[in-house]
């Protein structure tokens, strides 16, 4: 069964230009809820070891200065589906490639500078969810 969470990050890129407000929205519009977020200032460190999967590939550094050029905003969402659904509404990793009315059709700027991040697999999402929130930090949506 697809699982139900998936880690976002709005990326510096979007972060500057004040964009985040705008692109929660569009989330929020889709049925997305924010279990979690957080603005961070990436180390190099740190970013490398969150995309430590494209390391060795020609964009990496380029990436790696990207994500530590300000702060972003990473968010555990929730809904079903969430992986999947998550990236259909983001669109292709180029925005010229996106489809009409996706975030990064609407909001990136390039390839690199795309705006937003997103999970590829459960598994995945699993892990980089655990990267940024310790489950603990995690609401519970049931609570009140
Ligand atoms: N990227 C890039 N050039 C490329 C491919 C990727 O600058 O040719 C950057 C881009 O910011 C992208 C990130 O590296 O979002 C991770 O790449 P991936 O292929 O995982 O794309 P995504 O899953 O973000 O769509
Ligand atoms: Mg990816």
């Amino acid at each position: 069964m697809a699982g139900n969470r998936t880690l976002a990050i709005i990326k510096p890129d979007a972060v500057a230009s004040g964009r985040s407000g705008a692109i929660l929205a569009h989330l929020e519009r889709e049925g997305f809820v924010v279990r979690a977020a957080r603005l961070v200032r990436l180390s190099r460190a740190q970013a490398g070891a969150f995309y430590d999967v494209h390391r060795g590939r020609p964009f990496y550094d380029e990436l790696v200065s990207f994500m530590t050029s300000g702060p972003c905003l990473p968010l555990a969402l929730e809904r079903d589906e969430a992986v999947a659904r998550y990236r259909t509404v983001i669109g292709a990793t180029d925005p010229r490639e996106a489809a009409d009315g996706t975030i990064r059709r609407l909001y990136a700027e390039s390839k690199g500078r795309n705006a937003v991040h997103g999970s590829d697999s459960d598994e995945n999402a699993a892990r980089e969810i655990a990267f940024f929130f310790p489950e603990s930090e995690l609401a519970d949506l049931a609570a009140t």
